[in-house]
């Protein structure tokens, strides 16, 4: 069988949970799964390299299958007449020399190539992880700002000027339903670009400064977008909002909220811990929808 020679098209940087495509290629997996490969998909898959939000929930449907669950769905990559799946995959999406696809994993009847393929993601779970996901970049904004003055040389700074803690120390982001957690790790490297630990002496008042400033952004309100150059599953995607303070850009790869106003309101809350080689900040962040 033959591999597709591009990258997925992904409707769902754009906010899509439904789509119609066609089956391009189906890979048998141990354990009588397999993966699905289509033109174009809405279904957001978890990234390999940096799986911060979890893939989505949905069904795939076809005039041979009827419809399925889709009980996984994974970043694939192509090379060498090869598809490598999640885990498997050894490079970063974008990787040049590759294709990359949404691999859609199913148990049981599997589809034909050339098939009509519905896919219908759950639309609750989406709108819940894209308002943790949104809430998840103004926090790290937040919080590099609250931690601006613990600074005594000049690092590389945010979208908003501040110093940037959040690219800097992030050890590992989770986006969950209505929040995320993010790990950071405050160690020798960190010190060495000027970041002074006592900064986050008192932790209840950075998150206390944290919650402030996102209170005043939501007031604020501002419409948020993901821009892309192309709709392919490797386009570099940028997530952008309009807050009071300037426009904000971080480099993402996931679904959003488009506009402030579908939240409530964004409350972080932060804890400490002792760790080989440093310290781990980890930061809880939770979503009341509007
Ligand atoms: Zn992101």
């Amino acid at each position: 069988m033959t591999l597709p020679t591009t990258d997925t098209t992904v409707t769902y940087p754009d906010g899509a949970t439904t789509s119609a495509g066609t089956v391009l290629h189906v890979e048998a997996l141990p354990g009588g799964r397999s993966a699905v490969l289509l033109d174009t998909t809405a279904f957001h898959p978890v990234d390999t390299a940096w799986p911060d939000q979890p893939a989505d929930r949905g069904t795939l449907t076809t005039p041979s299958t009827g419809t399925q669950a889709v009980v996984e769905a994974v970043t694939g990559g192509i090379a060498d007449g090869r598809l490598l799946l999640g885990a498997d995959l050894p490079v970063r999406t974008g990787t040049d020399g590759w294709v990359f696809v949404v691999a859609h994993i199913l148990e049981g009847d599997v589809p034909t190539v050339g098939e009509e393929a519905r896919i219908d993601v759950d639309p609750d779970l989406r709108r819940e992880l894209s308002a943790g996901h949104t809430a998840c970049h103004l926090a790290a904004l937040a919080l590099d700002a609250a931690l601006a003055p613990a600074w005594t040389k000049e690092p590389p700074v945010d979208a908003l000027g501040n110093p940037a803690f959040d690219a800097l120390a992030i050890q590992r982001s989770r986006i969950e339903p209505l929040g995320s957690i993010d790990t950071y790790r405050i160690g020798k490297s960190l010190r060495r670009k000027g970041f002074s630990p006592d900064g986050l002496a008192d932790l209840a008042a950075v998150a206390d400064a944290v919650n402030a400033r996102l209170a005043q952004w939501l007031d604020g309100g501002g419409a948020v977008s993901v821009e892309r150059s192309d709709s392919a599953l490797s386009a570099r995607r940028t997530w952008v909002c309009e807050l009071d303070d300037g426009r904000t850009d971080i480099p993402c790869g996931g679904t959003h909220v488009r506009d402030l106003a579908e939240i409530g309101a964004i409350t972080c809350s932060l804890t400490r811990s002792q760790v080989d080689g440093g310290v781990e900040v980890v930061m809880r962040t939770v979503v009341t929808p509007a």
